[in-house]
């Protein structure tokens, strides 16, 4: 949430809309509730529901602790099927990643770039719902690059270099490794993959590819299954 109204130490939250009405309806909140909040980009802590009416809710919230620290991952997404994007922000968020660079492609689809959908507060409303679910409060650092060129030939060494950084590729011979603690950039690429020059970019700014097997999944489930490779360790 974003405060409305600060009292030393503690903080007035007002919500309305979707929010208030989800509290209200599926969690049968009323006044009294106790709810685990957080401050965006502030700490963790305790919510007291005050008074809800048919459209808003009025918590008082206590801070408590500072967020849970992020997970030393750099996720370069290659957009995927515009249906797909919020729940594939989500699984970003929800699972601690530090750093999101969402990245066009030739297979990404065109569409992208006339609609509103890679607006900041409408991808900043997919993290959050990510966050909420993990009981988070800071997103994660998220850049748009229109063009994978630029991105692959200007960025991508700079981010690779000194890091571990990762292509993944259904046809690779080598294994996805699996550690938390390694400080990890990882490159997915779109439903139909990246074409082979693309690949060849991202080789050439120093990633090496890397493979879950020979079974192609889509993209989501990619995104899953790799994460999970590196949600080893307690964080
Ligand atoms: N025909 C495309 C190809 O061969 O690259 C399939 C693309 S797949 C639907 C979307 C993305 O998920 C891929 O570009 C890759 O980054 C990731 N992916 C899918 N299956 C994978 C696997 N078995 N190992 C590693 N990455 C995988």
């Amino acid at each position: 949430f974003s405060p409305e109204e600060r009292i030393a130490g503690s903080a007035r939250i007002r919500l309305s809309g979707t929010r208030a009405r989800h509290l209200r309806d599926v969690f049968g909140a009323t006044p009294g509730k106790q709810l685990r909040a957080g401050e965006i980009g502030g700490d963790i802590g305790e919510a007291t529901l005050e008074s809800l009416d048919s459209d808003s809710v009025t918590l008082h919230f206590r801070a408590q602790h500072a967020p849970p620290a992020k997970r030393p991952l750099t996720v370069v997404l290659a957009l995927p099927r515009p249906k797909m994007l919020r729940r594939m922000l989500r699984t970003v968020a929800e699972t601690g990643v530090r750093d999101l660079h969402l990245v066009n492609a030739r297979r990404v689809e065109k569409s992208y770039w006339q609609s509103g959908l890679l607006d900041t507060a409408t991808l900043e409303q997919y993290l959050l719902s990510g966050l909420e679910q993990s009981i988070d409060s800071v997103l994660p650092a998220l850049q748009v690059h229109r063009g994978f060129r630029p991105f692959a030939e200007d960025h991508l060494p700079a981010l690779a270099r000194g890091r571990r950084a990762l292509l993944a590729h259904p046809a690779a011979t080598r294994p996805c490794p699996a550690d938390g603690d390694t400080e990890t950039l990882l490159m997915i690429g779109p439903e139909g993959g990246f074409i082979d020059y693309e690949a060849s970019l991202a080789l050439r700014a120093g990633l090496l590819p890397v493979s879950l097997g020979s079974r192609i999944l889509r993209a989501e489930t990619a995104l899953t299954a790799l994460l999970g490779r590196f949600l080893v360790a307690p964080r």
